[in-house]
């Protein structure tokens, strides 16, 4: 029952420790991190806020990327794009991804939520970063634009995470959720980039509930998907 037997190595360990004063994984942790970690299938994660469920997509992709043992940097590319239904769980988010990524200082998130920030986001977006948090119509907006980003995303993303699928789903948001992946799909990953990571790019769906109009989204973005219910 330790985060370590679930495949999280130092040096997130002791920053889970020490400054975070995590120690115990939380049932959907448990579940989800070794499933994300082996990259196998895309996930569909059935838990409610509060649940522990934002660490839990963290982690396993962290694990990852340190796990390549590769130089890594701001300008290496994004490897996880999280999408989130509201401006204000995207910044909640983008400030666990802040606190995570301190016991790896190189590695720099960018949040895209829209607003009157679109030229800061796309500097910082040139710039390069390695995680995305934002909403979606920013995130399409910022895709649609600038082939370059768009090309540079594609190439190294290799987790594409849907939080709160329910809530994305009762505010409209299918049809930009559809378009995102779509232009993400357009370009191949690269592979020869970072061997240490995915194949292809691990979708995951993040919802308080199965039925109704989540399911549906669902159909649009898993593809032999694993179930796990916390
Ligand atoms: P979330 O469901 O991701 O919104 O997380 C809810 C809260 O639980 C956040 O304040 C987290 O910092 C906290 N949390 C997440 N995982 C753990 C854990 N394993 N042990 C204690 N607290 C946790």
């Amino acid at each position: 029952d330790s985060f370590e037997a679930l495949g999280i190595t130092s040096p997130i360990l002791q920053h889970l420790n020490d400054k975070m004063r995590i120690s115990k994984p939380t049932r959907v942790q448990k579940l989800s991190i070794p499933t994300l970690i082996a990259a196998q299938n895309d996930v569909f994660v059935h838990a409610q806020t509060g649940s522990g469920k934002t660490l839990a997509f963290l982690l396993p992709i962290l694990t990852r990327i340190l796990g390549m043992k590769a130089h890594v940097d701001r300008q290496s590319g994004c490897f996880a794009m999280i999408i989130t239904p509201t401006r204000e769980l995207a910044s909640q988010i983008y400030s666990v991804v802040l606190t995570l990524t301190q016991c790896c200082h190189y590695l720099v998130p960018c949040l895209l939520i829209g607003g009157e920030r679109k030229k800061a986001e796309k500097a910082r977006l040139r710039k390069g970063c390695n995680f995305i948090v934002g909403t979606p119509g920013r995130i399409l907006d910022h895709l649609q634009n600038t082939r370059v980003i768009r090309e540079q995303l594609a190439s190294t993303l290799r987790y594409l995470i849907l939080d709160e699928g329910d809530k994305l789903m009762e505010l409209g948001f299918e049809e930009t959720i559809s378009d995102i992946i779509k232009l993400l799909h357009e370009i191949p990953p690269d592979h020869s980039k970072y061997p240490g990571l995915p194949r292809r790019i691990v979708h995951t769906l993040c919802s308080a509930t199965l039925k109704g109009s989540v399911s549906k989204l669902g159909n649009v973005v898993l593809k032999d998907y694993k179930l796990i219910s916390s």
